[in-house]
């Protein structure tokens, strides 16, 4: 942050706080720093714009107010997809928002959000935290000036909703569907016409017939939405994401002007917020898609074995893709499929063994 928009944004903590601008030299004095967090999702949208809410709050609170934390929606700074840039360029000091909206920077973006048929949100966690992960991820951010930070997960998410039954390959064909990143790319290649918009957008395209059918969380995101009122068929599973990282990115001369107690507070509150955000997903998940199925009398669906098996040779075609493009993301790939290959060998004991076991039919 330049020295002149640290005065400009200390000068507004002080008019905002003590209602005096003169007030500004001694909040100076203190070190107290307003920070502009931009979002790329509406106000106060579940989970996602509460949690950027709330993991400011985490920040201003872990700091006793001298990192003063001030969300800005989607569009309310700048355009949802340009956060980014934003961040970069030092318009604003940190964004919340999911990396593969990235991918036109690089295509490694990807695989710190979610790719198609990859990892589930402990997997995820696993490999950022102690994989190498974090490591990659500083190297290629660090590239556009940005500290990332895990900051939530939406866990695996739903298929999506469609006007009609997608029974087969054949039902894909021409198809317009909202799905952003590599999922989208893979419903190119079994020719549906896919598309990513944000998403205050997708309930108008959906309503105005300019798409068929979108993806876009879970049960309680989508029901905040209304899709159930447009379409009936809700899909599952989400082999596009299988358990999406939302992140933080803060501008890197800002990260790096922090003190060390503040550097603290700041990686506290991503993590505390990583953790809070994902509970919340499986749990209010739960509620919502009851309130789906009974209330809106939504038609839940499970993707075909077919259909599965084909999109997810075409995963594997656009992720080995997305993984060559240069060197970095050559690295990048690389570790995440070896961690991805030994997450399915332990998986397939763990989560996914008991999971089974679960659902035998004995009394409990
Ligand atoms: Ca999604």
């Amino acid at each position: 942050m330049k020295r002149r928009d640290f005065l400009k944004g200390a000068a507004v903590v002080g008019a905002a706080t003590a209602g005096a601008s003169a007030l500004a030299a001694p909040a100076i004095a203190q070190g107290k720093r307003e920070l502009k967090m931009v979002t790329t999702w509406p106000k106060n949208f579940p989970g996602l714009g509460t949690g950027a809410e709330r993991l400011a709050k985490r920040i201003t609170d872990g700091t006793d107010g001298q990192l003063t934390v001030k969300v800005f929606a989607a569009g309310e700074l700048v355009p949802p997809f340009e956060s980014f840039d934003a961040v970069s360029n030092g318009t604003a000091d940190l964004y919340h928002a999911a990396e593969y909206y990235w991918q036109g920077k690089s295509k490694g973006f990807n695989f710190f959000a979610a790719v198609p048929f990859g990892l589930t949100a402990s997997e995820h966690a696993a490999w950022i935290y102690h994989g190498g992960g974090q490591e990659l991820w500083d190297e290629l951010s660090s590239k556009f000036n940005i500290k990332p930070f895990m900051a939530g997960n939406t866990g695996v998410q739903m298929g999506g909703w469609f006007n009609k039954e997608v029974n087969s390959l054949e039902d894909y064909k021409g198809l317009k569907i909202r799905m952003p990143g590599l999922g989208g790319e893979v419903l190119r290649r079994i020719g549906a016409a896919a598309v990513s918009l944000p998403g205050g957008e997708i309930f108008p395209s959906l309503q105005s017939g300019a798409i068929d059918a979108t993806e876009w969380v879970g049960p309680w995101n989508d029901l905040a939405f209304g899709f159930y009122k447009v379409t009936k068929y809700y899909y599952y599973p989400g082999f596009h994401e299988p358990g999406t990282a939302l992140s933080s990115g803060m501008n890197m001369k800002v990260w790096e002007s922090l003190s060390k107690s503040q550097q603290g507070a700041v990686k506290n509150a991503m993590a505390a917020e990583n953790d809070y955000t994902w509970a919340e997903f499986n749990a209010r998940n739960n509620n919502a898609l009851d309130t789906l199925l009974k209330k809106h009398n939504v038609k839940l669906k499970k993707f075909s074995n077919d259909v599965l098996q084909a999109i997810g040779a075409a995963s594997g075609d656009v992720v080995k893709e997305a993984g060559a493009t240069d060197d970095l993301t050559k690295k990048i790939y690389a570790s995440f499929i070896q961690h991805r290959k030994q997450s399915i060998a332990w998986s397939k004991l763990s989560d996914q063994a008991f999971a089974n076991a679960r659902l035998l039919p004995f009394k409990y």
